[in-house]
């Protein structure tokens, strides 16, 4: 085994860490206050191939394997959580769908415009009466017209909707075959009959945007259908298998942007006569939030690694986003606590983080939905007898 990076990700990981200090981290305390992105710092992340992890040269990309993509969204996350939510789900969400099953047209058209640093991609799968439960709750459609599809309904939580010039969303295009009842759809943001309504009001990544989208009678073309009709539910769990990886690497970024805040702080504030680190109750905190992040860190990039070798990740991607995710509850909650009330106060950056990081033990998969999707192919492993360590 080896678990060190290869000197092409060992350049491209100080790259995006200097880009992220300089760029980001300084504007991350802003964004959080005003709500507002640092465009400047996602106008220069072409040069880095940010605005298209994995997207091929051809069209503006810098086409890294899913261990590359994470520690990007990682080192990102680091610094703000905002930014890191914006560009996962940009590159996961947005780009991911176009590239596993866009055609050559689909991608000539779209891909640049994504990557360009100008625009955002985003992915319409939640409807007000169905997150966890699609397969049953999403009633959005499509009606074939002719040459056209017609769409009506309504998506919600939609990151970065207002930023993108196209949306990949999950139709309903047949209501008698359940999971082959749907299909995927690119909808240009500017068609007749379509709205993208105000953000959303939320408790943290403040400068990242989820909106409701409405589609009223919305006209597309038949060739604006991605992949093959029926295959919609398919390629959304595909594209979720992929996402946990990444919010599991935002969630290990969040985790250690707030423990490197902790530890300074318990170096920095003194009490009883001296730092507060040199308490062994403190240190406990410290020791526990290193091994859990090393934990949760050696998690997300086994399940990059198993992407990249072409294994199958469901298991490993829930696992991995499920320890992530509570690691950074539980690592950003001691950083608060290690601050005292400056950890209460807006002043310092873990009252951000504890906010920002709420999110992912709920997107693209709750942490209930992962230990059901865990439990379940554990279940199915038993089955034909009791599995090697992988
Ligand atoms: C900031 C933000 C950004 C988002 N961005 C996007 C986006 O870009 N695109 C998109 O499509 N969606 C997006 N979402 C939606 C997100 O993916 C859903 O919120 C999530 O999948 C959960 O769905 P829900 O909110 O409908 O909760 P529900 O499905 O209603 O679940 C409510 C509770 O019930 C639990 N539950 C449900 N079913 C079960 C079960 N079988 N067993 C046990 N417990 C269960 C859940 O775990 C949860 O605790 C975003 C959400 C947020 C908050």
């Amino acid at each position: 085994m080896d678990f060190g990076l290869n000197e092409e990700l060992t350049m491209f990981h100080r790259a995006v860490r200097s880009f992220c200090e300089k760029e980001l981290k300084p504007h991350a305390s802003t964004a959080h206050e005003t709500g507002e992105l640092n465009w400047d710092a996602i106008r220069k992340m072409p040069s880095l191939g940010l605005t298209g992890l994995q997207v091929p040269e051809q069209y503006g990309g810098v086409e890294m394997n899913t261990l590359g993509a994470a520690i990007a969204v990682e080192e990102i996350g680091r610094v703000c959580g905002s930014t890191g939510l914006t560009i996962s789900a940009h590159n996961g969400l947005g780009c991911g769908p176009l590239l596993n099953w866009g055609t050559d047209d689909q991608k000539e058209r779209f891909l640049p415009l994504l990557t360009s640093g100008e625009k955002l991609g985003a992915l319409a799968l939640t409807e007000p009466q169905a997150g966890s439960d699609l397969l049953s709750g999403a009633q959005t459609k499509a009606v074939r017209d002719g040459d056209e599809w017609v769409i009506n309904g309504t998506k919600a939580w939609i990151t970065n909707a207002a930023w993108a010039p196209v949306i990949t969303v999950l139709l309903r295009t047949d209501a008698d075959t359940g999971s082959r009842g749907f299909s995927m759809m690119l909808i240009e943001t500017d068609r007749e009959g379509f709205t993208i309504h105000p953000p959303e009001k939320k408790m943290g990544l403040n400068a990242s945007k989820s909106h409701m989208l409405t589609f009223e009678n919305v006209r597309v073309p038949a060739s604006n259908l991605l992949g093959k009709e029926g295959d919609g539910f398919y390629q959304t769990m595909q594209t979720l298998d992929n996402g946990r990886i990444s919010i599991g690497a935002l969630s290990v970024g969040l985790a250690q942007g707030a423990f490197e805040a902790m530890v300074q702080y318990a170096m920095d504030r003194t009490a009883f006569g001296e730092p507060i680190a040199s308490k062994q109750l403190i240190q406990e905190k410290i020791a526990n939030a290193a091994m859990e992040i090393e934990a949760a860190r050696t998690l997300v990039y086994k399940a990059a690694w198993y992407k990249d070798t072409g294994k199958n990740i469901t298991k490993i991607a829930a696992i991995a986003k499920l320890k992530a995710t509570e690691v950074a509850e539980r690592v950003s909650f001691d950083a608060v606590q290690v601050h005292g009330s400056a950890g209460y106060s807006r002043e310092y950056p873990v009252e951000r983080i504890y906010r920002d990081q709420r999110l992912m033990s709920i997107g693209e998969g709750t942490s209930e939905i992962q230990r059901l999707v865990i439990a379940r192919n554990v279940l199915k492993e038993f089955d034909a007898g009791i599995p090697m360590p992988s």
